[in-house]
């Protein structure tokens, strides 16, 4: 578990390309020039950690891409306090991203290896998010609800009602929705019963099943 000048290095000029990209909230490229992505990775891929791409980790799963990281974070427009619901724990990266912005983190993970791994894995760090849940994601956690914010890191081929119902009014789902590539879309709470819903072109993801496994 190091975190060696060269890393911090290569980890800065990471920051650089997602500026270049368009990734303009200084919080979230703070956020992301501090965590140690390579350590959220199986080793071996370790010398590609601070490459602007998605890798695999356990379960068929992946880490995704910082630009896409950034891009969700930042439409998130997460505030200290905030209560966040996130689905798809997956290697931890985007929790330890909220976890930075001060957010209070509620993260649920479908699979169960995962779930067990990153728990540890976050615990070791010193990420200490509310809750990490081993459940079903399409159902938000209505114990825990209304969210601040909340949103999807996996592709979602429609919007789960519960994750906007259990939205604060004025709270912000973030989501990318469809098969295969998706489009990232932006829901606020209007009222009771009025969500705007806003679009920011496609990205890729792998897919949000259904259940736990
Ligand atoms: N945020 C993660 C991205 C992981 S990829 C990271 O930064 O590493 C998406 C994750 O969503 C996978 O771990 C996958 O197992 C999980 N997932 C898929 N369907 C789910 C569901 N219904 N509920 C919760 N998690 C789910």
């Amino acid at each position: 578990m190091k975190d060696t000048f060269r890393h911090q290095g290569k980890r800065q000029h990471l920051v650089e390309i997602l500026k270049e990209k368009g990734i303009a909230d200084q919080r979230v490229l703070t956020a992301i020039g501090k965590i140690p992505r390579h350590l959220f990775m199986d080793s071996s891929f370790e010398d590609h950690a601070y490459q602007d791409k998605a890798f695999p980790i356990a379960a068929d799963q992946t880490i995704s891409q910082p630009y896409t990281v950034a891009f969700q974070t930042e439409l998130l427009a997460v505030e200290p306090g905030h209560q966040v619901l996130e689905i798809g724990t997956g290697s931890g990266y985007q929790t330890a991203v909220l976890c930075e912005l001060g957010a209070r983190v509620y993260s649920i993970e479908r699979q169960q290896e995962l779930f067990k791994k990153t728990k540890l894995f976050l615990q070791k760090l010193g990420y200490r998010p509310k809750y990490l849940s081993f459940g079903d994601g399409y159902k938000g956690l209505p114990l825990y609800a209304p969210f601040d914010r909340a949103i999807v890191t996996a592709g979602a081929p429609y919007v789960p009602k519960p994750l906007l119902a259990q939205l604060k009014i004025g709270g912000k789902l973030v989501i990318p929705v469809g098969d295969d590539p998706q489009i990232m879309t932006l829901f606020t709470r209007k009222s009771a019963t009025e969500f705007e819903r806003e679009e920011f072109g496609e990205f890729r993801f792998v897919p949000l099943l259904e259940d736990k496994n």
